[in-house]
């Protein structure tokens, strides 16, 4: 028998810390008690929103309505493939902790993942990735409750839509599949994956010309933390949720306006394969003028990464909102780019 909680604080379930309650809320602890909760919900009519880390949720001041489903599924499998391990866990298992299990193990694949909040389940939901890597280059499998349907069905990476920060999942029917447990195939002795500059010239200054697996895993996680990207309770940048925006992706046209009003600054750029070019948000909101640690009472950028957006005492959703816009505002009059938030917005919230 479900027995959810009722005008449950979510707050304490996001890493802004911030937003007012969920009008019912179920932690499952087995994929039964996930079957019954969508049961329940759909009963009553009731939306469902599907809770993980927090670690990519801006949630509005007044809560949420219907029924939050926080997953709480454990354990991790592996399964010897030729030439490879195929490491499977569930939903609720912690992220870092997967990756440092698979890392002490000389599985190659996840190593520059290290450090990212959150739970296994949403690693699908906006392709998590960082320094060169996805979790689109080695998922082979998402285990999920389809709601549509109300079936357990087992989605390849083909039918997941990945994208850069994107799925089918986010993008398509967002909230129609409840994930429960996610596979990714990695190489045993591979080669760590050494792409991004940042990385490269840690372990250069390091002495390390051959790292190993671990050795880049310190490295990703020494960066992480130089940019207050890892949760630190004790760090004052703690309460964000990562980038706050996407960087942007824009067709040769758009590139050669934004150019122009660039004016001469060298403007970062990664030209993508189906040739649009991918900005840094970072760079164009510093050069619109915002700096690091700027802020509007309780909310500002992170003193070490002008991409986050955290909140300080008092802060309020609202207030997060109204910052975030400001910044957008910002960088659209300046380079005539619109920026869009990366995090979920849950409830009444929107920068609209
Ligand atoms: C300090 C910091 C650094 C970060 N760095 C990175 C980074 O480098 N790269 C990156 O990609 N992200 C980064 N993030 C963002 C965030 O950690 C990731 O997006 C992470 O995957 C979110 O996991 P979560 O469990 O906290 O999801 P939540 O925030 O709880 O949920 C996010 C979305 O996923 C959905 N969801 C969650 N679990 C499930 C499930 N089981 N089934 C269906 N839907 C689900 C939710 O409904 C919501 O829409 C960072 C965040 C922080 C705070």
């Amino acid at each position: 028998m479900l027995s959810p909680v009722e005008h449950a604080p979510l707050a304490p379930h996001c890493t802004l810390r911030i937003g007012g309650p969920a009008r019912y809320l179920v932690e499952a602890a087995d994929e039964a008690t996930v079957a019954d909760a969508v049961a329940w919900a759909a009963a009553r009519d009731l939306p469902i929103r599907v809770l993980g880390g927090g670690s990519n949720l801006v949630i509005a001041d007044e809560g949420v309505e219907g029924l939050v489903l926080k997953i709480g599924l454990r354990g991790v499998s592996t399964r010897a493939l030729p030439g490879a391990v195929e490491v499977t866990a569930a939903a609720g298992e912690s992220w870092d902790g997967v990756v440092q299990h698979t890392v002490e193990r000389g599985w190659a694949g996840l190593e520059c993942l290290s450090g990212i909040p959150g739970l296994v389940g949403a690693t699908p939901i906006q392709n998590v990735g960082a320094y060169g890597q996805e979790v689109s280059d080695t998922l082979t499998a998402v285990r999920a409750l389809d709601r549509e349907s109300g079936r357990v069905v087992t989605l390849g990476p083909a039918e997941c839509g990945f994208g850069y920060r994107d799925s089918l999942f986010k993008r398509g029917a967002p909230g129609r599949h409840v994930v429960l447990a996610v596979s990714y195939r990695l190489t045993p002795d591979g080669p760590p994956n050494v792409r991004y500059a940042d990385i490269a010239r840690d372990l250069e200054t390091r002495g390390l010309a051959r790292p190993s697996l671990p050795q880049v895993r310190e490295t990703v996680l020494k960066v992480r933390r130089s940019k207050s990207m890892v949760l630190d309770p004790g760090d004052p940048n703690a309460r964000s949720c990562g980038s706050f925006f996407l960087n942007p992706i824009v067709d040769p046209g758009a590139l050669a306006a934004i150019d122009a009003r660039a004016a001469g600054l060298a403007m970062p750029r990664w030209p993508q394969p189906d040739g649009r070019v991918k900005l840094s948000a970072a760079w164009l909101i510093e050069r619109a003028g915002f700096n690091r640690g700027q802020s509007d009472g309780p909310v500002g950028l992170s003193t070490r990464h002008t991409l986050a957006i955290v909140c300080h005492d008092g802060a309020r959703a609202a207030d997060v909102a109204a910052f975030a816009r400001r910044v957008r505002a910002g960088v659209e009059q300046r380079f005539g780019v619109r920026l869009h938030p990366e995090p979920i917005f849950w409830g009444s919230l929107s920068l609209d």
